[in-house]
């Protein structure tokens, strides 16, 4: 990587920042509780050192069918981001708002998006395709879209690197306040568990992840509540904070090592999901080198990293308990048929490399 570039992340009412120069970090730092997102915007490139500047890279969620990499922003791309803000209403609007503000403020400086869904465009129509009558899937838009691909892609690839296996097999789980696993073959998504939205999959702080979705008529029907209610039900008030009440793993496995069956419920609720996955996304890839944990919770929580892989032994999956406690990078021991390994996630700088290499 080689030149200066700004990474901005825009949301609804944050702005995250940081300017990379040939890949080492110059600066960073977050404006939150924003209402004028230029104002925002100006304050922080006022302090900063854009001598140089290559480009402006911007992290948005929703890219739809039709980004699959990261992308030189221009009208046309503006009006596609705009068109998806209903499959992405948190967050595109925030996003574009940070793409519209910077085009104004550095007219000159190309700005990219690096789109979280772009890496999951490689997923084949079987798993993409929701079975659901398929013209109203079309007219809609409806089928597996997946997110955190800039995270399963740096997780992947860097597992690879690690590994000295650039075409590895990898299971890779992101799991933070959002949380998503992967099924990487050779450094492309095959499969992935967010899906339409990013509320399916994995148990989350506060999203459910995977219910049936007859749940949602039954409360509606018999509970009631209307749909914004249940959409606010599963998004805001699920996960580890509806079973538990929190919705941070640090207080939920205080919680457990003070006898709180819900917090423990909640904790093996969490970790089932996870192992469900890993079984399933083993099957997709026929062969497995690695299964990697990233985020918050991957990163730091070795009793949630054990949880979920055990058992696992005859499928030739092992955690080395000195090594996960000890938060060593490779996790498994020695001779493990499949590796499982702990690596950082590193969004930002992921947007930085795929920024230049759109520009260049
Ligand atoms: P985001 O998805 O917002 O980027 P992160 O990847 O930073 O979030 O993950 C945040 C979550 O990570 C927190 O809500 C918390 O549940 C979890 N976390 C952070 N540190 C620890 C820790 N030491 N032990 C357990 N969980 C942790």
């Amino acid at each position: 990587m080689t030149g200066r570039v700004l990474v901005l992340n825009c949301g609804s009412s944050s702005v995250k920042y940081r300017l990379f120069d040939d890949g080492e970090t110059l600066a960073k730092g977050i404006a939150e509780r924003v209402t004028d997102h230029e104002a925002a915007l100006r304050d922080i490139l006022a302090q900063l050192d854009l001598t140089g500047l290559v480009a402006v890279g911007h992290r948005v969620v929703h890219g739809g069918t039709r980004f699959s990499a990261p992308s030189l922003v221009d009208d046309e791309l503006i009006s596609v981001v705009r068109d998806l803000i209903p499959l992405a209403p948190l967050h595109n609007p925030a996003n574009l708002t940070g793409i519209e503000v910077a085009r104004k403020l550095l007219p000159e400086v190309p700005q990219v998006a690096v789109f979280d869904t772009a890496f999951h465009r490689t997923m084949p129509p079987a798993a993409a395709t929701y079975a659901l009558d398929y013209e109203v899937a079309e007219r809609f838009g409806i089928h597996r879209y997946g997110f955190h691909g800039t995270s399963h892609a740096y997780v992947s690839r860097r597992t690879g690197e690690l590994l000295g296996k650039p075409e590895a097999n990898v299971i890779t789980l992101h799991l933070g306040n959002g949380a998503s696993a992967c099924a990487v073959r050779a450094g492309r998504s095959v499969t992935t568990s967010m899906g339409f939205t990013p509320l399916p999959g994995l148990v989350m702080g506060t999203r459910s992840g995977d219910i049936d979705p007859a749940v949602v008529f039954h409360l509606v029907r018999v509970g009631g509540m209307g749909l914004d209610e249940v959409d606010e039900l599963l998004n805001q008030r699920s996960g580890l904070k509806g079973l538990s009440g929190v919705n941070d793993m640090r207080d939920v496995l205080s919680r457990v090592a003070a006898g709180d069956e819900r917090a423990q419920l909640a904790f093996d609720v969490y970790c089932t999901r996870i192992k469900s996955y890993v079984g399933a996304y083993y099957a997709q890839l026929g062969a497995l080198d690695a299964i990697t944990f990233t985020a918050g919770v991957g990163e730091n929580a070795p009793v949630v990293r054990a949880a979920s892989l055990a058992g696992l032994e005859r499928l030739g999956i092992e955690v080395d308990p000195v090594r996960n406690a000890a938060g060593e990078t490779v996790i498994s021991p020695d001779g493990a048929d499949i590796a499982v390994l702990v690596v950082p996630t590193e969004e930002e700088l992921e947007i930085a490399t795929q920024t230049l290499a759109a520009v260049s």
